[in-house]
């Protein structure tokens, strides 16, 4: 075990990520102790300490909290390195969002060469990286010039039902056998909420709808029929640019429901393997057969979808990068309109997290790979983030073809827009025009508010008028 000792609460969150990142499969923790002599020390049974001291940190008044800490950052990357022998592609920035620094230099006019320069040199980005986080800005913000900034919204939808639970997933959806008998229930109370937010939003404009979960596409026909039928009665699509809807599993899609989505105007499906080899999916718990997906495919594009999205994941347990090159060959056959490439996370709350480490493949050279396919298969990437925990601190990355990217997919990461999200565990995310005080963090302003539904299925559809009322004290605004 890896311990962290700071003497300032500021410090940990970095301090805490660039450790996990250097060394993924050790456990790691961290406490405060205003009193300590060094501002870190990081040390364990099996690797040298190492210490940042006052001394170690020049020419910095010592309230100018925020170069300290950058210069902390430097040390300790630069001590990792040379005990690892690694380098970090993302050098030491540990938030989940690279591209946003890269969007606000954008937005600045800043040049291609300045920004690359200063993400080499200052934050010790690499350079391929550096110039990933610049094109992914660029074409981020071509999509973002077309939404209505002012007046426009997104609508997220939560249904949180999936045929049976992936063992790295940590969302908080149930296996559809264990839950069938809330579907009726969970569909009504999602329904008022629309409802409600409908009216709250009836001057505004609808710009994007993201139907997720889950896998949305577990309800029966019928329940689609009557969700996608509200929707429809309730929101003006005048504004609308991109309809979304995760058919995920290939097990819980058939025509009839392709057939309901096709018919309600939906514009952009996700069909997602996560792999092609079967014996990955026997070990995640997908319950599918790679001929499953080959056919929901087929079936999609025969009913005329022309915005499929495939998601794979780079480092499933037992996977090598020659698997990886097998079902990108896989993938480049069906030529989906999008690929989204993630780098497996593990979480707590999923049963991988549970479980003693996996044996995890080289997911640089995968992410490689599925980036030269995805160039192959005429695509170039249009967001970039990076989850908490995800090993050895590589991207997930959004590619897409010309027209296809998915707005909706941007705005969660660039946060430009309010989304307002219905069903159980659902985020929603207002951004006001002024700053106001936050909720969340007394004291502070800021002009971000996050409203989140809360995560049982059982306890959303017993509390929903409160998840309303949350919404109506905000919305006003
Ligand atoms: S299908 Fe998606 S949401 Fe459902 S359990 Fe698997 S990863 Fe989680």
């Amino acid at each position: 075990m890896i311990q962290i000792i700071c003497s300032r609460e500021a410090y940990v969150y970095n301090v805490y990520h660039m450790v996990k990142a250097f060394y993924p499969s050790k456990e790691v923790t961290s406490r405060v102790e205003e009193k300590a002599s060094n501002y870190v020390t990081v040390f364990s049974e099996d690797i040298p300490e190492i210490k940042i001291t006052e001394e170690m940190i020049k020419g910095v008044d010592k309230s100018d909290i925020k170069e300290i800490k950058y210069q902390i950052d430097c040390l300790l990357y630069h001590a990792l390195s040379e005990r690892t022998k690694r380098k970090l592609a993302w050098g030491i920035l540990m938030g989940v969002r690279p591209t946003k620094l890269a969007m606000s230099e954008l937005e600045r006019g800043t040049s291609e060469e300045e920004f690359t320069a200063w993400y080499e040199e200052k934050l010790l980005v690499s350079h391929e990286k550096a110039k990933l986080a610049w094109r992914v800005a660029g074409r981020e913000k071509e999509l973002l010039d077309r939404l209505d900034m002012d007046r426009g919204y997104s609508l997220y939808v939560g249904i949180p039902f999936c045929p049976s639970v992936c063992s790295y997933c940590s969302f908080s959806s149930g296996a559809l056998s264990e839950w069938k008998y809330y579907v009726e229930d969970y569909v009504e109370a999602l329904k008022r909420e629309l409802n409600a937010v409908s009216e709250l939003l009836r001057h505004k404009i609808l710009n994007t709808i993201y139907i997720g979960g889950g896998t949305p596409t577990t309800l029966s026909s019928a329940r689609l029929e009557e969700l996608l039928t509200c929707i429809d009665t309730l929101f003006q699509r005048d504004g609308l640019l991109e309809y979304t809807v995760e058919a995920g599993r290939p097990d819980s899609i058939g025509g009839e429901k392709l057939e309901v989505l096709k018919r309600h105007g939906v514009t952009r499906i996700s069909i997602n393997p996560q792999s092609m080899q079967q014996k990955t999916l026997d070990v995640i718990g997908r319950r599918h057969t790679v001929e499953e997906i080959y056919e929901a495919y087929r079936l999609a594009r025969d009913i005329g979808f022309d915005n499929i999205n495939m998601d794979i994941i780079a480092g499933l347990p037992g996977e090598t990068a020659f698997d990886m090159e097998d079902t990108l060959k896989k993938i480049k056959s069906l030529s989906p309109d999008s690929l989204t490439v993630h780098s497996l996370a593990i979480k707590r709350a999923s049963r991988m997290g549970q479980e003693k480490g996996p044996v995890l493949g080289d997911i640089g050279r995968m992410t490689e790979l599925a980036a030269h396919a995805a160039e192959e298969m005429g695509m170039s990437p249009y967001y970039l983030y990076r989850q908490k925990n995800a090993a050895g601190n590589f991207e997930n990355v959004g590619y897409a073809k010309v027209d296809k990217a998915g707005i909706y997919n941007i705005l969660i990461m660039e946060e430009k827009q309010s989304i307002i999200a219905c069903g159980a565990g659902a985020s929603t995310k207002l951004v006001l025009k002024e700053q106001v005080e936050n909720p969340a963090n007394k004291g502070k302003k800021t002009s971000l508010i996050r409203l989140e539904n809360v995560k049982a299925i059982d306890a959303y559809i017993g509390r929903v008028n409160e998840m309303i009322k949350r919404k109506e004290e905000w919305l006003w605004r």
